[in-house]
């Protein structure tokens, strides 16, 4: 019935995270909330880890990509379960920084980070920034001689897979604005050129094919088609380049019908194709980084609304509005995401209406999702949105002044708040 496990029913039929009441914590800090597990996110971090060391011998590092939703507290908790870190801009490596995390340990990724932001990194420390295109590539020398420091890079490729995922978070094919073309050539003449670069070293090679992908095999694909470059990059300029990144992007389940494979079939799977590809091409087996965002927080996670007004239009639909919307969670209104909702009093219930989880902004489209089984709902009942752990406070927004709700993570029968709630007063901090 659930999607992940850290979401349980009690005696009372009360939706509950790690066994704490949702209706206790609704009423403890009002809504909309979100709510995440500690032990969850903890979890998901080690079944990536243990796959890389079982499957692949530890010879690389999980990073977690923050960008799925990024605060302090995540930051220290991915330190501790020793992991690395990807962010994808200034904001993100200045609060990765903040919260302590080891900057050796950070991955800075971008398709047009500005100078501010590469000295930024250069001054951190950032351990690895991964170059997307040649102005960037020279821009960063430039930089680094400034610094007197030798800057480690990774180059971002388009392999050229098609993920076969929703057109907007789709990355690797060659019509996409992140990373080197393989097949123009582009990619081997980065190579080229930063050989020529005295104060950078090219450590190796990224790419990203996308994200909430099922298959392994575009993963497969993927991991063939950049160890191969690797080869003709040794032959053709006799640099041997350690490091592979895989990129993150495997699905999690947002729907009983979603079926993702295992968190540990993924690394099964790569490790004998990049073993197997290696033996072929007589290539040494690289360091191989791996960079899940979705799959570590996204299931962690869950958000409580409070019902508002409850409409039927008898033959049409019934419109339920919440005390949040789009301003929280974009993803319906931005890819028609799906979600599994329930009424968090009645959770064990039958799903006996269909509704359209509508938000409270003045826009049509401030969906949650439309024919959504549920249970019985009325005014004042908490629903719940379950998996909103990734890409939802990371995209929330101010539309109509709308405060972005707290994040309280609980933890074995504790909870706290790891972001506050906005208020009016905050919405209004920078007007002048
Ligand atoms: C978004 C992104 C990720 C994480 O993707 P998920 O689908 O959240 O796992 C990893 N690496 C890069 C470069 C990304 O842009």
């Amino acid at each position: 019935m659930f999607v992940a496990d850290c979401l349980q029913v009690n005696r009372e039929g009360h939706l509950c995270v790690e066994q704490q009441d949702t209706l206790e914590l609704a009423k403890k800090y009002g809504t909309p909330l979100f709510v995440m597990s500690e032990t969850q996110i903890r979890k998901n971090c080690r079944l990536y880890q243990d796959s890389l060391q079982r499957f692949y011998g530890g010879n690389g590092l999980v990073l977690y990509a923050s960008k799925a939703f990024c605060c302090k507290e995540i930051c220290r908790i991915a330190a501790e379960e020793g992991m690395g870190l990807d962010v994808v801009s200034g904001g993100e490596l200045y609060t990765a920084i903040s919260a302590g995390f080891p900057a050796d340990r950070i991955y800075f990724h971008g398709n047009n980070k500005t100078q501010t932001e590469l000295i930024a990194a250069l001054e951190h420390g950032v351990g690895t920034i991964v170059v997307d295109n040649l102005e960037e590539l020279e821009l960063l020398d430039r930089l680094a001689e400034a610094k007197g420091v030798c800057q480690q890079i990774m180059f971002r490729v388009k392999p050229g897979v098609d993920a076969h995922t929703h057109q907007f978070i789709r990355t690797g094919q060659i019509d996409s604005k992140f990373g080197f073309a393989l097949e123009t050539g582009e990619a081997l003449a980065a190579v080229q050129r930063a050989a020529g670069l005295s104060h950078l070293n090219l450590s190796g090679l990224h790419c990203h094919i996308g994200s909430q992908i099922f298959d392994t095999e575009p993963f497969l694909l993927a991991v063939r088609v950049m160890i191969g470059f690797l080869a003709q990059i040794r032959q053709e300029t006799g640099q041997v380049l350690h490091q592979l990144n895989l990129g993150g992007g495997f699905g999690i389940r947002y729907t009983p019908e979603n079926d993702p494979p295992a968190y540990e079939t993924y690394m099964e799977q790569v490790s004998a194709a990049v073993h197997e590809t290696c033996a072929l091409l007589d290539f040494p087996t690289p360091y191989i980084l791996m960079e899940p965002g979705r799959s570590i927080v996204g299931p962690a996670g869950i958000t409580l609304y409070t019902v508002g007004s409850v409409k039927e239009i008898p033959g049409v639909r019934t419109y339920v509005s919440v005390d949040g919307g789009m301003t929280d969670n974009p993803r319906y209104a931005l890819y028609q995401a799906e979600y599994q909702i329930m009424n968090a009093g009645l959770a064990a219930g039958e799903k006996t209406m269909r509704v359209t989880l509508a938000g409270h902004c003045c826009e049509s489209g401030d969906l949650i999702g439309e024919n959504l089984p549920v249970q019985d709902l009325q005014k004042g009942d908490v629903v719940a949105v379950l998996s909103t752990g990734a890409y939802n406070y990371s995209m929330a927004s101010h539309y109509n002044r709308v405060p972005n709700p707290p994040v309280v993570m609980v933890k074995g029968g504790t909870d706290r708040v790891i972001v506050k709630r906005e208020t009016w007063e905050d919405l209004t901090r920078m007007d002048v």
